[in-house]
């Protein structure tokens, strides 16, 4: 058993770090014997030094880039996002030959390339289990359990604040302004919510997950993305009559072409889930993600997808193998980008949708309705309609809800275009995708 102490510099005592440099204290002994040497903690990178912090002064710090060039640290981990300063004191640490763990998504969404080869160049290990899903272990799984079976799609509601919200609109029938105020009552939603609610946080995270699913770099910028801003209570009362739940989503899938191509999907959006469908009840502000392969089939992991302590786990097991491998000199995975598959433009998905217009209470609107899908070759699998009326009660037109078959997003769009343009058509409410139902 090696003896000679591992040195960690920890970047950030925020709610990660704080959890991060407690497990670091506290199970010293575990976590030397699972090594085969002791960790050391060496520093810890902040902006504000005080001795009101919980840790001794003198590991404190607010020179990142001394601290990660020491030649007593072997293990960077970083746990103050944002982008910068992270990307940089990250750089500095490879460039050194440090190893690096990170939980930085944003990060990894954009700069994989980049850290990837610094990585590389100095045959360090770069880890971020932490950056997908919180605890949930699902970066390692994918690069090594699954590492000789062929991934076809990985789907998740890697977004606690948002599940959380649309769980509460699911259960109380809440418009989405009540929910997400409730939300940032109860801290499950920052101050200015717009990286989870406009769908920011779900995209890097659904590009990290296709770039090590597929062998492919993607970034968040290829990722589609659309947000819960617009999902509404009644596209709830909807989902429920139709069997389902709301649900955003992150997707990324490996698509075949009839010529045998192969392209890269990624995306994220609100989309409606059977309630048959294991996504479909995870609820609150967990996480879930699935993924499909060849040989496998169908796997799914679930827990808490943020939070202080369920992060410190993720960031502990990325720490403990990378400690490892310094003891019995080895390295981890590298990043595989030998596919290099083109990504799929989002008009070219077919999913199901679901189209929800207010419409005038006459005869002839629903064959007038049905004739725009038509056109477009976009097939209907189920249609409702409802009488309205307005707060006096008297009648005021009807709501339309019509469920498709499969079609590309580019002939929804233009059948979407076409049923605004019709005279009967006085509103179209909302347009989701239906996802989990192969019909
Ligand atoms: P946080 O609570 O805001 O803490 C950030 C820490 O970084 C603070 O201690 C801060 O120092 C330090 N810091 C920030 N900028 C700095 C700078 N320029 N120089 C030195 N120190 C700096 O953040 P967190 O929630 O722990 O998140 C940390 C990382 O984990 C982020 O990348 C986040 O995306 C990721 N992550 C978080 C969660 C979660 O549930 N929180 C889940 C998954 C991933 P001061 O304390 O002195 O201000």
């Amino acid at each position: 058993m090696s003896e000679k102490p591992i040195g960690v510099a920890v970047l950030g005592l925020g709610n990660v770090g704080t959890e991060v440099v407690r497990i670091i204290e506290e199970s010293a002994a575990d976590l030397e014997a699972r090594i085969g040497a002791p960790l050391q903690l060496r520093g810890i990178g902040v902006r504000r030094v005080a001795n009101d912090r919980g840790v001794p002064e003198e590991l404190l710090t607010d020179d990142i880039e001394k601290l990660v060039s020491r030649d007593d640290v072997d293990i960077v981990v970083e746990l103050m996002g944002p982008v910068e300063p992270a990307r940089k004191a990250i750089m500095a640490a490879l460039e050194r030959g440090k190893s690096v763990v990170t939980a930085n998504k944003a990060l990894m969404a954009q700069s994989t390339g980049e850290l990837a080869q610094a990585a590389e160049k100095a045959r360090v290990d770069l880890y971020f289990e932490a950056a997908v899903a919180g605890a949930i272990p699902v970066i390692r799984p994918l690069t090594q359990s699954l590492a000789g079976d062929s991934v076809v799609r990985v789907a998740g509601i890697v977004n606690g604040t948002t599940n959380y919200i649309l769980s509460a609109m699911n259960d109380t029938g809440a418009s989405y302004e009540s929910a997400l105020a409730d939300a940032s009552a109860l801290g499950y939603a920052e101050a200015d919510p717009t990286a989870d609610v406009e769908g920011y946080d779900a995209a890097a995270k659904a590009a990290i997950l296709a770039s090590i699913a597929f062998h492919t770099r993607v970034t968040a910028d290829d990722v589609y993305r659309e947000g819960i801003t617009k999902v509404s209570a009644e596209d709830f009362a909807s989902a429920k009559a139709l069997g389902c739940n709301i649900k955003l989503l992150a997707i990324c899938e490996r698509l075949v072409s009839g010529k045998g191509k192969h392209r890269v999907s990624a995306r994220v959006y609100p989309a409606l889930v059977p309630l048959d469908h294991p996504l479909a009840s995870v609820n609150g502000a967990f996480n879930a993600v699935v993924v499909e392969a060849e040989a496998a089939g169908r796997l799914m992991f679930y827990g808490q997808g943020a939070g202080g302590a369920p992060t410190a786990s993720a960031v502990m097991g990325d720490l403990v193998m990378a400690a490892r491998n310094r003891v019995q000199g080895g390295r981890g995975p590298r990043e595989s980008k030998y596919a290099k598959l083109p990504i799929a433009s989002i008009g070219a998905i077919p999913t199901r949708y679901y189209v929800n217009m207010n419409v005038k209470d006459q005869p002839g609107v629903l064959s007038a309705v049905a004739a725009e899908f038509s056109r477009h070759e976009v097939s209907i699998a189920e249609v409702r309609q409802e009488g309205m009326t307005d707060p006096e009660g008297e009648p005021c037109g009807a709501r339309i809800v019509v469920v498709t078959h499969r079609a590309t997003d580019a002939a929804l769009s233009d059948t979407v275009k076409a049923l605004a343009e019709l005279d009967v058509v006085q509103d179209i409410n909302s347009v989701l995708r239906m996802e989990g139902s192969d019909s």
